[in-house]
């Protein structure tokens, strides 16, 4: 029997918090303790270091995987482990989980066997408190939205037309579809709302690219709220609480500081959803780290088509990052699914079924060239693949002549992925082609044709009537120079969850778009994407438990 993941981090020896800080090369006075191993860093420590030289930046994607993740975090953090072990100083930067799938079905977020960050059971409960302050500046927007309506609505606002929802940090499907204000006047203008989970929150987003408090600020500013009653945008700032929002977040916006059960320094700092959003961790802890580090990995949520492509389209070209190399992490499991197989007989070894699954790691390798990046592919072992499977792809590697290594980071820590860290030691030093793959000033229809064909092996694009009614609506307002957001399934390439493998001449087609114009892109959204998530019929809560000492069981 394994250990469980928590079994794992409890037994982890973790250092004092000041001693890992000392470790990543801050000075003491730039961190604010939360308790013995948490801490904030100052925003100071990116400030006074903005004219040195940044580490080499590696980027962890994914083919497109099984509903259970095939480890990209769990590959990061193993990273910064086997970098440390060959003797060069390395840091992760990675997305806080949310309470809605840890309570949910997906779990934490914070690797997994033994790479993992510590303590596991803070930085996926409340941790520092991020969260509560998003949903927190989220909910002071609609309250004053709805204030404003209530007390004289000199903005004129069409209360059928807010587009700005409320926000909880949990699954609760119940609260997709409200209406507020009911009962007697006092309580408001009556208007049908709903809730989104917070990690979808527009504020999420915004805190995850901004590069400053002020620079936050105005961000929040500039989020659309509503429409008028002429049709006309009403932003935040015109209700003249974007001081308020960026007090609220004063602390959320200083990265935290935590540790891998090796004991190698960690920043864990924003989640924003990798479907509604652009799905990686602030722009500043990945900023702070490269200062610090000389090599700094991160993680973009889901595969290629979707993680990596808005890392390397919206926050490298907004925050001016320079990648210098990607691992795309592959499984032997979501190959044999990509080869036709059944979630339930995916642990059956079929050599062919995963050979034959193979065209989707082929299709994310050349989204990847397409960027003009290096690669590496790592295959994360599970301890129910086969020598034969294991072999099989290792050959299928070496024969299409793309660089791959093992990872057995999740049964052996960072022991588990030296050969990994050292294919990039040597990858990060080649001059790479970096460049976005379409330029904002393009049509809202050229860019995301160019990523669905690039991306995902589209022909085609095709718009419903009110995706084609917001574009020119956009054009109009012009809201159409940035870049693109998109929305779509993460286990398949094309819109649809259950197409496996690597189709072509397929269409995508998108349902609406959104405009996220405080965070800076538009949500192309394909499909029906989940804004506020379901419990499944047995929620993980149902597991959970904690003893009079405070000893917490059934956290995965
Ligand atoms: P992702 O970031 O791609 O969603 P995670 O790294 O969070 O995936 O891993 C998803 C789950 O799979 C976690 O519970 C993790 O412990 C588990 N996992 C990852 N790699 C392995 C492995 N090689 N063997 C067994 N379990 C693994």
């Amino acid at each position: 029997m394994y250990k469980t993941d928590l079994e794992i981090a409890q037994e982890a020896t973790m250092m004092k918090i000041d001693e890992i800080a000392k470790k990543a090369g801050i000075p003491v006075e730039d961190i604010e303790y939360y308790g013995n191993y948490k801490a904030k860093v100052s925003l100071d420590v990116l400030k006074e270091r903005k004219n040195e030289e940044d580490g080499k930046l590696i980027l962890v994607t994914a083919i497109n995987p099984t509903k259970a993740g095939e480890g990209k975090s769990t590959t990061t953090v193993g990273l910064v482990d086997a970098f440390q072990k060959i003797g060069k100083n390395a840091m992760v930067a990675l997305r806080e989980p949310s309470l809605g799938p840890v309570f949910g079905l997906k779990g934490g977020a914070a690797g997994g066997g033994y790479a993992q960050v510590v303590p596991m059971e803070d930085i996926n409960l409340h941790f520092t408190g991020d969260m509560h302050a998003i949903t927190t500046c989220n909910n002071l927007i609609s309250a004053c939205l709805d204030n404003h309506i209530h007390q004289g609505n000199v903005l004129n606002i069409d209360k059928d037309r807010v587009v700005f929802k409320r926000v909880l940090d949990m699954n609760d499907r119940v609260l997709r579809q409200v209406e507020v204000g009911l009962g007697p006047k006092a309580n408001g203008v009556e208007r049908k709302d709903g809730f989104n989970i917070t990690v979808a929150s527009e504020v999420m987003a915004v805190l995850c690219l901004a590069d400053s408090l002020m620079d936050l600020k105005e961000k929040l500013g500039n989020m659309l709220v509503a429409y008028n009653m002429d049709g006309e945008a009403v932003y935040v700032k015109d209700l003249e609480i974007a001081g308020a929002l960026a007090m609220v977040m004063k602390d959320a916006i200083k990265p935290n500081l935590v540790q891998t059960i090796e004991n190698n320094p960690v920043l864990i700092h924003g989640g924003p959803f990798a479907n509604i959003a652009h799905g990686c961790n602030s722009v500043l802890a990945t900023k702070t780290c490269l200062k610090l580090a000389d090599y700094v990995i991160t993680e973009a949520g889901f595969g290629a088509d979707l993680g990596a492509e808005k890392f390397l389209d919206i926050k490298c070209r907004k925050a001016n990052l320079k990648p210098n190399a990607v691992v795309i992490v592959a499984t032997i499991r979501a190959l044999k699914q990509h080869g036709n197989i059944a979630y339930e007989d995916l642990q059956k070894e079929n050599v062919d079924a995963m050979l034959e699954g193979c065209c989707n790691l082929k299709k994310h390798i050349e989204t990847i060239q397409a960027f003009g990046l290096p690669y590496v592919v790592a295959i994360n072992e599970f301890a129910t693949d086969t020598k034969e499977e294991v072999e099989a792809l290792q050959d299928w590697c070496k024969t299409h002549g793309h660089p791959m290594a093992l990872s057995q980071v999740w049964a052996k820590g960072g022991a588990g992925a030296v050969d990994l860290a050292e294919i990039l030691v040597d990858l990060v030093e080649m001059e790479n082609n970096y460049k976005p793959l379409y330029e904002v000033e393009d049509t809202i229809e050229n860019k995301i044709l160019t990523i669905a064909q690039t991306c995902y092996g589209a022909k085609d694009v095709a718009y419903s009537e009110e995706a084609k009614e917001q574009i020119a609506l956009f054009e109009k307002n012009g809201w159409d120079n940035l870049p693109i957001c998109m929305a779509k399934v993460p286990t398949s390439l094309t819109d649809d969850a259950k197409i496996c493998g690597a189709p072509k001449d397929f269409t995508i087609t998108i349902r609406e778009l959104r405009p996220s114009l405080g965070a800076g892109f538009i949500v192309a959204l394909t499909g029906s994407v989940m804004t506020m998530p379901g419990l499944p019929k047995v929620p993980a809560a149902n597991r959970m438990d904690i003893d009079e000492e405070g000893n917490i069981v059934g956290l995965f």
